[in-house]
C-alpha cells in the first residue's frame, strides 16, 4: 500500500485547489436572482449553499468586491473549536464543528479539517475559574471539554515551559475535538458546491448601493450594473457598517484590524493548538511546518488590511516566556484582516429593519470556526424568517439588553 507523509498529501490538495481556482471565471450577472448575498468570504458562500442544499433556492448570485475568500477567511489562523460559555454561542459553533468533521466529504473538497485538539492555558488564578466554570457549562451543553493540570498541558505540548516567572502555567481548558482546517479551501470548496448547483459567484463586483421601494430591498447597484433581487443578505464582516448604511440602517458595530504572522517552516514540533489568553498570543504548526502565530486587534478602529511591525515584536515577545524555542525563529510573514466587533463579541444573524434584507456579522475575530454552523442557520433564516439557531443573535437584543457576553471566550483574537 502507498503511505503518503501528511505534506505529501497537503502538497497535493494545494495543487488541486490551485488547479482550479486558475480555470475559474466569473460569470455574467443576471438581470433578477431570488437571493444576492454580498460577499464571498467562508459565511457568505456557506450560506448560499445551505439555501440551495437545504431549502432547495438556487437563483442565487454571490457578489464578492475583490477575489474568493479574499477577506478575513483567507487570513485567519484557521482554529475550530466550541467551547464557548453561552447556550446559544455553544449550539452554533459545536454545530459548525460537527459540520466540519465531514465538510470535505459533503463538498467533494479537501478543506484538510485536522482535528488536533486545542488548549486554551489558564496563567492566572482569575483564568482557572473562569475555565472551569466554561468546562461545566460545555458538560451540560454536551461540547466535550475538560479542565487539565500543568502536568497534562506539557505531556500534550512539551515545547510549552510550564514554569515561566511571571505567568506559569496553571492549567488549560482543552477541547481534544478542536483543531483547523484550510482557511482558502473552505471558500474556494463552498464556492465550486454553490457553482455546480447553477449559483453564480461573482467575482469583482462590488455592491455600491442597495436600492429599496417602499421599505422593502429591491435589488443594489453594482460596479457591473444594476442586479434585482427579492432578498439580500449582507455577509461582509469588516465593511458590515459601510453596507448596512447603503440599506438605512445603522449597526453597532466597530471595525479594526487583526493580526498574525507565520515564521520559517522547521521540522513538527507541536501537534497541538496552543492560545495563552493572558500573554495574548496563539500559535499551532501549519502542515508545511511553519508556525503560525495570532496576535491581538489593533488598539484603534481601521480599515487597514496589513500587519505593523510593532506587533510582531509584541506577540512574539509575549509568547516566548511560555515558548522559549520560538526566540529563535525568524519570522517570514504578517498580515492583517479587517474584523467587525460587536459590545457583547457574539455574532449578529438578523432580519434587518428594510424588508427583505438580512444581515450576518459581528464574528470578530473568531468566526472562521462558525462558517458551515452560521451558513446553515442564515440559509435557515433567510428561507424560512427563522432559526434556532440564528434566534439569540437578532439586532433586537442591543435594543432590549439580552447580550450574549462571550467576552472572556472571545478575549483572545483567535
Ligand atoms: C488575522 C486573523 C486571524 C483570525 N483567526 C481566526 C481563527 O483562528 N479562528 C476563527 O474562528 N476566526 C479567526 N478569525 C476571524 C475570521 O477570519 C472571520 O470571523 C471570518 O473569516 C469572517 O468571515 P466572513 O465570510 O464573514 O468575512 P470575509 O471573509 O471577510 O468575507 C467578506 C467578503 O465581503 C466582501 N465585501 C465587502 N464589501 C463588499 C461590497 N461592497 N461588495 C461586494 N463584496 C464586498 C469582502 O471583499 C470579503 O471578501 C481571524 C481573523 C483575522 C483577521
Amino acid at each position: 500500500m502507498r503511505r503518503y507523509s501528511a505534506f505529501a498529501v497537503a502538497k497535493e490538495a494545494f495543487r488541486d485547489h490551485q488547479g482550479w481556482t486558475r480555470a475559474w471565471r466569473s460569470p455574467e450577472p443576471k438581470r433578477k436572482y431570488d437571493v444576492i448575498i454580498i460577499g464571498a468570504g467562508g459565511h457568505g458562500l456557506a450560506t448560499a449553499y445551505y439555501l440551495g442544499k437545504n431549502h432547495g433556492i438556487r437563483n442565487v448570485a454571490i457578489l464578492e468586491k475583490g477575489w474568493l475568500g479574499g477577506g478575513n477567511t483567507g487570513r485567519n489562523t484557521t482554529i475550530i473549536r466550541s467551547n464557548y460559555l453561552q447556550d446559544p454561542s455553544a449550539a452554533i459553533y459545536e454545530k459548525s464543528r460537527s459540520l466540519y468533521q465531514d465538510l470535505s466529504q459533503d463538498l467533494n473538497y479537501n478543506v484538510m479539517f485536522s482535528p488536533r485538539g486545542v488548549m486554551m492555558l489558564a496563567q492566572t488564578e482569575h483564568e482557572i475559574r473562569g475555565y472551569k466554570r466554561t468546562a461545566h457549562a460545555n458538560a451540560l451543553q454536551g461540547v466535550e471539554t475538560r479542565f487539565i493540570g500543568p502536568a497534562e498541558v506539557k505531556k500534550l505540548c512539551p515545547i510549552i515551559e510550564v514554569r515561566g516567572p511571571r505567568y506559569p502555567v496553571l492549567g488549560a481548558l482543552w477541547q481534544p475535538r478542536g483543531g483547523t482546517a484550510r482557511h482558502d479551501a473552505v471558500a474556494w470548496g463552498y464556492a465550486r458546491k454553490c457553482s455546480e448547483m447553477g449559483m453564480d459567484v461573482i467575482q469583482k463586483c462590488e455592491v455600491t448601493g442597495v436600492r429599496r421601494e417602499g421599505g422593502r430591498v429591491v435589488g443594489v447597484s453594482t460596479s457591473r450594473g444594476d442586479i434585482d433581487c427579492d432578498k439580500l443578505g449582507i455577509v461582509v464582516a469588516g465593511h458590515s457598517g459601510h453596507v448596512a448604511d447603503m440599506a438605512g440602517f445603522r449597526l453597532p458595530v466597530e471595525s479594526v484590524a487583526l493580526q498574525a504572522l507565520v515564521s520559517e517552516p522547521i521540522k513538527p514540533c507541536m501537534d497541538v493548538v496552543v492560545m495563552a489568553n493572558t500573554v495574548h498570543g496563539y500559535m499551532s504548526q501549519s502542515d508545511k511546518g511553519e508556525m503560525v502565530i495570532g496576535g491581538g486587534a489593533d488598539g484603534y478602529n481601521n480599515y487597514t488590511q496589513r500587519g505593523s511591525f510593532h506587533h510582531i515584536e509584541e506577540t512574539v515577545r509575549a509568547l516566548i516566556e511560555t515558548f522559549p524555542m520560538i526566540s529563535r525563529l525568524k519570522m517570514l510573514r504578517q498580515w492583517g484582516g479587517i474584523v467587525d466587533m460587536t459590545g457583547d463579541r457574539s455574532p449578529i444573524l438578523s432580519k434587518t429593519p428594510v424588508e427583505g434584507v438580512f444581515i450576518n456579522c459581528g464574528w470578530g475575530t473568531g468566526g472562521f470556526k462558525a462558517i458551515p454552523g452560521s451558513g446553515w442557520g442564515m440559509a435557515e433564516l433567510m428561507a424560512t424568517g427563522r432559526s434556532p439557531l440564528t434566534d439569540a443573535f437578532g439586532l433586537d437584543r442591543f435594543r432590549e439588553g439580552r447580550f450574549v457576553d462571550e467576552s472572556v471566550a472571545a478575549g483572545v483574537a483567535h
